[in-house]
């Protein structure tokens, strides 16, 4: 098991656009750490570039995750590759955070349904719709892999809050919200 430093917001190397992998054999080791680094921090994804490898590979995971607790399950996902495309112009407003980015959350605009074409651990193949909440989370990771951060898309600046604040202001609201997308789409 590899845990590995979780490269912080200023780190040029989380602009980067990150290189397609040329053979998913080359990128075991990494999918391992990927996986160990994102667990150990309690993350619901983890990007290569955030561990300063810039390859298109991304991780995600959510099962009982105490950084988002309304979230719904996310059975173990690994991207590489990934390619996303919108499947509806139906946009919702995503309340990110971001383990390189501590202690800062923000108001981002998320396509509501987005297809994902990318190969798997094994090298297989992937090609499947996400929608509602975690479909959010999908575009995140993959934001990584081109050198984005949520910042970057939050429209508004007086959404960002820390951590505490907004449990304590926000957290209502967005979880009622949250929960709406998830009853209608089961994700
Ligand atoms: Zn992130």
């Amino acid at each position: 098991m590899t845990v590995r430093p979780i490269l912080q917001i200023g780190d040029p190397a989380l602009r980067r656009v990150a290189r397609p992998v040329p053979d998913p054999r080359d990128v075991r080791d990494l999918i391992a750490d990927l996986i160990d680094t994102m667990r150990d921090a309690n993350g619901a994804g983890l990007a290569a570039t955030q561990i300063g490898v810039d390859l298109r590979v991304c991780v995600i995971e959510v099962g009982d995750n105490p950084r988002y607790p309304y979230k719904p399950p996310i059975p173990l996902t690994v991207l590489i590759n990934p390619e996303l495309q919108p499947l509806t112009a139906e946009t919702f407003e995503n309340y990110e955070g971001c383990l390189s980015v501590p202690n800062l959350r923000g108001m981002v605009r998320r396509w509501v349904g987005v297809r994902v074409r990318a190969l798997d651990a094994e090298g297989a193949p992937v090609d499947r719709e996400v929608w509602g909440l975690s479909a959010g989370t999908f575009q995140h990771e993959v934001d990584h892999l081109d050198g984005k951060l949520f910042v970057d898309r939050v429209e508004d600046p007086t959404t960002f809050s820390s951590w505490a604040s907004f449990d304590t202001f926000h957290r209502a609201a967005f979880v009622a919200r949250a929960q709406a997308l998830v009853r209608r789409f089961g994700s």
